[in-house]
């Protein structure tokens, strides 16, 4: 049995003193449920104020980017010691990094072997652009970015990573997938090429979570999947009063 798992990715938004009272406001939601992994992933000058208000109540915090190298002329970059000095989890490849920063396959193989390196829970979000969607290209899509991210990857460190099918044309447009149609494209392009890269038993392990418009109203569609082991959300993670009921909805 997967443990089910919610983050919030926050994007560029909140100030360190916005953040803090929307942590406080969320946090009797967020503790009230304790069957669920829960992760909170704000912007990095926030994450330190997030992460005292969290610290031991059993809510984590990640960054939503990291760098692979231990320290350097990386201009504006976080490395995984500065992450891991705050953080338990990193977001790696979100498709706005993809599509704005030029984060690639390659990139993201290497922060996954960093952040794995430093004991730093990674979230690996992987997914298809409208324009590939509509080619009939997303297989093609995912099933690459899942065999080129995780390459090289020993299968002792396979079972830590968590993987977020986010197909693009769903996040931030209110247009959220079916839970039927993403339950499909996970287990054709994420779970089998897992299989195939780790066995069976690894592939069973390993939390596949769907993002894309997850709100407290779809989120059951999602976590009642059989392939979906819970929510990357971005909009409704901003939101003090949807956030809890969307982790409420994953409960066990
Ligand atoms: C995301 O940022 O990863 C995301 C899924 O955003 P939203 O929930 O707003 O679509």
């Amino acid at each position: 049995m997967r443990k089910p798992f919610v983050a919030a990715n926050w994007k560029m938004n909140k100030t360190a003193a916005e953040a803090r009272e929307l942590v406080s406001a969320m946090l009797p939601g967020l503790q009230s449920v304790t069957t669920v992994e829960r992760v909170i992933c704000p912007p990095a000058t926030t994450v330190p104020a997030v992460s005292e208000i969290l610290s031991g109540t059993g809510i984590g915090v990640g960054t939503q980017n990291m760098h692979w190298e231990e320290n350097g002329a990386y201009t504006g970059e976080l490395s995984p010691e500065m992450v891991k000095e705050f953080c338990e989890y990193v977001i790696l490849g979100h498709s706005e990094r993809r599509a704005y920063f030029a984060e690639t396959d390659e990139t993201v193989n290497k922060k996954l072997k960093a952040a794995l390196a430093h004991d730093l829970i990674p979230i690996v979000c992987v997914g298809e652009t409208l324009e590939e969607n509509e080619a009939g290209k997303t297989d093609e899509v995912v099933i690459r970015e899942i065999k080129e991210g995780l390459k090289d990857i020993s299968k002792t460190d396979a079972v830590k990573i968590v993987i977020a099918y986010e197909p693009i044309w769903a996040i931030g447009t209110g247009k959220a997938a079916t839970g039927d149609l993403a339950n499909d494209v996970i287990a054709r392009t994420i779970r089998v090429p897992l299989k195939e890269m780790f066995g069976e038993d690894v592939a069973g392990q390993i939390r596949v979570l769907y993002g894309g418009s997850v709100k407290s109203s779809n989120a059951a569609e999602f976590f009642n999947q059989p392939e979906i082991d819970g929510a990357l959300v971005g909009g409704a993670s901003l939101k003090a009063d949807d956030f809890p009921k969307i982790i409420k909805a994953a409960e066990l």
